[in-house]
């Protein structure tokens, strides 16, 4: 495979499949991350064959996109409106919120944490996993709402763990209040650019409409609904993710926290 002589870029990348034109036959091959390439994280450069089954030949395919994966779920809703598919567009935008939830948190009580920790790595590490067990376990049963509400009482109190030990301390205490912050207590937060956004997650509706679809009502939504959900999606989630700098990698953290000294 390393002699391959064809590279072409990929075509298309969404959140499950990557699409790219194989340069022999010139069919484009859909490539399904987990099944036909057995990596979920993104491709920089990597050898596939074609899967026209007259074909079959080997090409290499390069640049993939970077985004974080709640981002790639909000442009897979293009295709899925063009093609009609409210029904997806809506499960993809309220999983997006969901999976920014959870990035969010681990980023704020196992990343950092991680990367500020004064022990040495193997240490780290051994206590790094044990809390991902302990974070995961605590919020596998919450619900979009108590996502919701942990993340914005998360960025509310300010408490952000410094160590794994505060981080610890602080997975074991994480609560599910009765109600998400009000007005008040938004506006009362130092950092002016996230009241708005903040205020706006708060009250989307989202996860109302969500739940329409999927239970026993089957709900079929039309393009408005959905199309302003996505708009409403697009200027909530991307800018946010880049405002409070989420990176769904650890390592990620302790470069920027090397760079920083
Ligand atoms: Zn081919």
């Amino acid at each position: 495979m390393n002699e391959i002589p064809y590279t072409v870029h990929i075509n298309k990348t969404a959140y499950e499949n990557i699409t790219a034109a194989c340069p022999c036959c010139g069919k484009e091959s859909i490539f399904n991350r987990a099944t036909d390439l057995g990596v979920l994280t993104p491709i920089a450069f990597r050898a596939v064959f074609c899967l026209n089954p007259s074909c079959g030949k080997p090409f290499n395919i390069k640049g993939d996109c970077v985004n974080s994966v709640s981002e790639m779920l909000i442009f897979d809703c293009d295709e899925l409106l063009e093609q009609k598919h409210y029904r997806y567009c809506v499960l993809s935008l309220a999983q997006a919120y969901e999976v920014f939830f959870s990035l969010f948190l681990r980023v704020e009580f196992l990343y950092k944490p991680y990367a500020a920790d004064p022990n040495e790595n193997a240490v780290k590490l051994h206590n790094f996993n044990r809390l991902a067990k302990q974070l995961s376990k605590k919020v596998e049963k919450y619900a979009f709402p108590k996502m919701r509400k942990l993340f914005l009482w998360q960025i509310v109190s300010g408490c952000s763990p410094l160590t794994l030990a505060d981080a610890e301390a602080a997975i074991g205490k994480l609560k599910v209040r009765k109600d998400c912050p009000n007005d008040a207590d938004l506006e009362s937060l130092s950092d002016k650019e996230l009241m708005p956004i903040l205020k706006a997650i708060r009250d989307t509706q989202i996860d109302k409409l969500r739940n329409k679809v999927v239970h026993k009502q089957a709900y079929r939504p039309t393009w408005e609904e959905v199309e302003s959900a996505l708009d409403e999606c697009r200027k909530l989630l991307p800018p946010l993710t880049w405002h409070l700098g989420l990176h769904d990698d650890p390592g990620w953290y302790v470069g920027e926290n090397l760079a920083g000294r």
